[in-house]
């Protein structure tokens, strides 16, 4: 597997899979999520209403993750993924672990090959991003996946310089 990071909006990627930083509510938000929606339009939406309609009627739980089409993106799927939010007192670190291993679980169960993951957590949800850095790279670094390309898309210079720090 090739780790690699690259400075800019995830939404331009070109890959198999976009990972989203979801909220359990599957219904968009801002930050990462917001982008994906409004770049890949409506139809991610409605299979998002579709989930929660069936499988995940109580919304999707933190650390789990799930498929859906990607519209009108330069990718086959978005597979949305939430994030625990940071606690000082609390260690949801587990948590966040997996969402990486669970994002790439799904995308083995699709055949994706390559999967570009946001810094989750580390915007809203208020994860520091070394620390946020740290366990994204060390999880998604211990895992047998068939995917082949793993990219990183870190949204602005500080991100993408501590990621680089972190690999
Ligand atoms: P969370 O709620 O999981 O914290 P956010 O979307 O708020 O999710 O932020 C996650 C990370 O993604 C932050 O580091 C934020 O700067 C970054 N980010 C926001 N928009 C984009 C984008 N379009 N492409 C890539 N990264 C983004």
């Amino acid at each position: 597997m090739d780790i690699t990071l690259v400075q800019g909006d995830i939404t331009a990627q070109t890959v198999d899979a976009i990972v989203n930083a979801a909220n359990s509510s599957l219904m968009g938000g801002g930050g990462v999520d917001g982008a994906i929606h409004h770049k890949g339009g409506p139809e991610i939406l409605e299979e998002c209403r579709a989930l929660r309609a069936s499988r995940y009627g109580r919304g999707l739980p933190t650390g789990q993750a799930v498929a859906t089409t990607a519209g009108r993106l330069s990718a086959r799927w978005v597979i949305h993924t939430v994030g625990p939010v940071y606690s000082p007192v609390d260690d949801r670190s587990a948590a966040l672990a997996s969402c990486y291993r669970e994002s790439l679980r799904v995308a083995d169960s699709l055949g994706a090959r390559s999967v570009a993951f946001p810094a989750i957590s580390t915007g809203i949800f208020g994860w520091p991003l070394d620390d946020g850095a740290r366990i994204a790279l060390s999880t998604v670094r211990g895992l047998s996946t068939a995917v082949e390309d793993v990219r990183f898309v870190l949204f602005d210079e500080e991100a993408y310089g501590v990621f680089k720090a972190a690999l």
